[in-house]
């Protein structure tokens, strides 16, 4: 380990040690170890994939067959929590963590045994018919779209089941970005993990955070725009560097 990385670990343990109302705002980098992709920067989905096609609400609606076979040889449904997710949960149960913000679908957060976590971009084990909004389990329909893609609604045979994620060209739900900025003006801490901080309006919770007082410690394998503006900024692998973090924090307190 370099000597700047060890400082930068010190500097983020004194960081969340005393905090009183820190949060985590979390993106697809916290999964990448759990063998889920992430979407920009080295390697992500996006160097393959035009997002426009596969994840746009008006393409979506134009031809879900062409939404639904992507996430059929795409999408991983076995995937584990990894150790960047459990430190989380040990800072939570440490109470040095009030919440987690999160980007991303995959449930890994709620699977690791975080308490409070606010899914900003909705969650990819639901699905919803946008004709009659019944909603159903993402592996029954999983099994239904094996059979016939794309699949139709069990209750009215629509034609038009949509995961419950947020697509691009769709509103963020109401009710999530309310109590994430609520907790982003109110936190003295946010553990940024894993995101480009490239989409907007999600990008906005670690901002409106900065712009309230609130200090930001940065854990991402690449440089991101807020990195000027952080207190803390560590560039490598979140399972390496969180576990170490709390280890740290636990070590002098
Ligand atoms: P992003 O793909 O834009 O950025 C991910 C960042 O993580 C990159 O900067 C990358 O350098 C970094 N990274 C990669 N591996 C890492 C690791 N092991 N440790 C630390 N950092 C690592 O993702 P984002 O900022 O979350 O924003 C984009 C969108 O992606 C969101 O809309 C989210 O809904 C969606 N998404 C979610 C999942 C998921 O649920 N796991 C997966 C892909 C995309
Ligand atoms: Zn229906």
């Amino acid at each position: 380990m370099t000597t700047a990385i060890d400082n930068a670990l010190d500097k983020a343990a004194a960081l969340l040690r005393p905090a009183r109302s820190a949060i985590a705002f979390t993106g697809a980098g916290i999964s990448v170890e759990s063998g889920i992709p992430h979407f920009r920067g080295d390697g992500g989905l996006w160097t393959r994939f035009d997002p426009y096609k596969v994840a746009h609400i008006e393409t979506f609606r134009k031809d879900p067959a062409q939404y639904w076979t992507y996430s059929l040889e795409h999408r991983r449904t076995n995937a584990e929590p990894n150790p960047a997710h459990r430190a989380l949960v040990d800072l939570e149960q440490r109470g040095q963590l009030r919440a987690v913000v999160t980007q991303n679908t995959d449930g890994l957060h709620q699977k690791a045994g975080s308490g409070q976590v606010i899914e900003l971009h909705g969650s990819s084990h639901g699905v919803v018919c946008l004709d009659c909004d019944a909603q159903f389990p993402r592996a029954d329909i999983d099994r239904l779209n094996r059979e016939h893609c794309p699949p139709s609604c069990p209750s009215c045979d629509g034609q038009f089941l949509k995961p419950t994620v947020v697509l691009f060209g769709e509103a963020l739900p109401e009710r999530a970005l309310r109590q994430a900025q609520m907790l982003a003006m109110a936190a003295d801490v946010v553990l940024i993990v894993g995101s480009s901080l490239q989409v907007y309006p999600a990008a906005g919770i670690p901002r409106l955070a900065r712009q309230h007082g609130a200090e930001l410690c940065i854990v991402n394998a690449e440089p991101t725009p807020f990195d000027d503006v952080a207190t803390v900024v560590i560039h490598g692998k979140a399972g390496e560097i969180l576990p170490e973090v709390v280890r740290r924090i636990a070590q002098e307190s």
